[in-house]
């Protein structure tokens, strides 16, 4: 047995409610439950009970058995003075709380289906990476849409929370906002530590002061990346190691340790050289940073503007001193440019129509979401038993939040489909309508 599991009974009243007593011999009726705390304190609050005839408003808390009380030392916490009912799997011994007034308990153990305990323990104990796997399939289409829907918006708004921090941070500079964002869009997951390295050493007013010249966009890049070679061994780098001494005297700039780039592991057409040079084309021309700019009436013109093609020479080079076999142009691809368009463009948008209170923005984005395509990877192949008959750009992300927070971490009683799964066939299962 584990609490979560109680937590899971309690909040969604999987349990016999008829002539229900406390250790004190007094009937309890349930008015309701309260709000699920995941901060510190007591496990539900603002939670409604009646004892006998008389009211009563406050807290409640959950245990395995009554010992715990003791335990975890709420007998000496004033935050637990507002615990109105003890929650137990067993009551064993009276508890009293640190103003000396004792709490009423009641037990749980005899009161809950066998079958719903089995079903959790189906889920709790399954070997699977998704532990819901093969039972997925008698879940309604309904129910895993809605619950997609839940964790496309949780991962919306944590990453709009992230950015807020950062925004902090930045002392509320959305342009620098802006600007951090980017570099570390174009360095996908293995160097994005490199490039919002390099988006610190570079002010982006100075990057946007450059933006007709091209080159010196460049040199600005790469010489701050610390990967130009203080001689040059080609002409072109040369040119670049020539413009960014000049830039480096008149600014002050620094180089980084070049061993923060990553090119092990990597397809050649992700090498950082391939990145920044493409983000330099990007900026090329460009005096603002703000997304809004970016956004179109269609979701194909959204995503040309990330396709970016660097400079020729990197037509027949991954690395300034080699030649590649083959001559290619190094634009920027589909799959990037979606990357570049969710965690650069939509993130960003998404944070500002938060801070502006803005939920028709907010709607917006996410239909745009709808309208790009899902994204197949590791992590959403594991999900091709689930009843779904569309898949978008939204449902990967949706079920990307889901495997990380719930499914990776074994929190099914978290889950919507977890908390229909259990309670199958249940009729009194409010989950859908009691979100946490
Ligand atoms: S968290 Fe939800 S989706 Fe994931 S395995 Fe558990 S029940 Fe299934």
């Amino acid at each position: 047995m584990k609490e979560e599991f109680l937590h899971f009974i309690w909040h969604t009243r999987q349990f016999d409610q008829s002539d229900l007593v406390t250790d004190y011999g007094r009937r309890v009726t349930v008015i309701q439950n309260g709000r699920h705390n995941v901060d510190r304190g007591p496990d539900f609050s603002e939670a409604a009970i009646r004892l006998n005839n008389t009211l009563w408003a406050g807290n409640v808390e959950i245990h395995i058995n009554s010992a715990q009380w003791y335990e975890h030392g709420h007998h000496h916490d004033p935050k637990y003075n507002s615990v109105i009912l003890h929650v137990c799997w067993k009551v064993r011994g009276k508890i009293v709380r640190e103003d000396g007034e004792a709490v009423p308990q009641i037990e749980l153990h005899d009161r809950v289906e066998s079958e719903l305990l089995d079903r959790y323990e189906d889920l709790n104990y399954a070997f699977a990476t998704i532990p819901c796997e093969r039972l997925v399939a008698n879940v309604q289409e309904r129910i895993v849409t809605h619950c997609l829907d839940r964790m496309l918006i949780e991962r919306m708004s944590t990453k709009a929370a992230e950015l807020r921090r950062q925004l902090d941070h930045l002392k509320g500079d959305w342009s620098a906002l802006y600007w951090w964002q980017l570099c570390r869009s174009f360095g996908g997951k293995i160097n994005a530590p490199g490039f919002e390295h390099l988006a610190r050493t570079i002010d982006h007013k100075l990057v946007l002061r450059h933006r007709k010249n091209p080159l010196r966009i460049e040199a600005l890049l790469f010489g701050c990346s610390g990967l130009l070679d203080v001689m040059g061994r080609s002409p072109y780098e040369r040119q670049l190691r020539y413009e960014f001494d000049l830039l480096k005297r008149m600014y002050d700039l620094s180089e980084m340790d070049p061993s923060i780039w990553n090119f092990l592991r990597l397809r050649p057409g992700n090498f950082p050289t391939i990145r920044i040079a493409q983000l330099a084309a990007f900026l090329k021309d460009r005096s603002d940073l703000d997304p809004v700019l970016f956004v179109t009436d269609n979701m194909q013109g959204m995503l040309s503007k990330f396709k970016v093609r660097a400079s020729p020479f990197w037509d027949d080079h991954y690395h300034f001193n080699k030649k590649s076999a083959r001559t290619k142009v190094k634009r920027v691809g589909g799959s990037m440019a979606h990357s570049i368009l969710l965690n650069w463009l939509f993130n960003l948008l998404y944070t500002r129509a938060e801070v502006h209170n803005s939920e028709s923005m907010k709607e917006r984005i996410l239909s745009w979401m709808q309208d790009l395509k899902f994204e197949e990877n590791r992590v959403t192949a594991r999900f091709n038993a689930f009843p779904m008959s569309s898949r978008s750009m939204a449902d990967s992300q949706a079920l990307l939040t889901l495997y990380n927070n719930y499914c990776n971490l074994k929190r099914c009683t978290r889950c919507m489909i977890g908390g229909h799964i259990i309670c199958h066939e249940t009729k009194s299962y409010k989950y859908l309508e009691t979100p946490d």
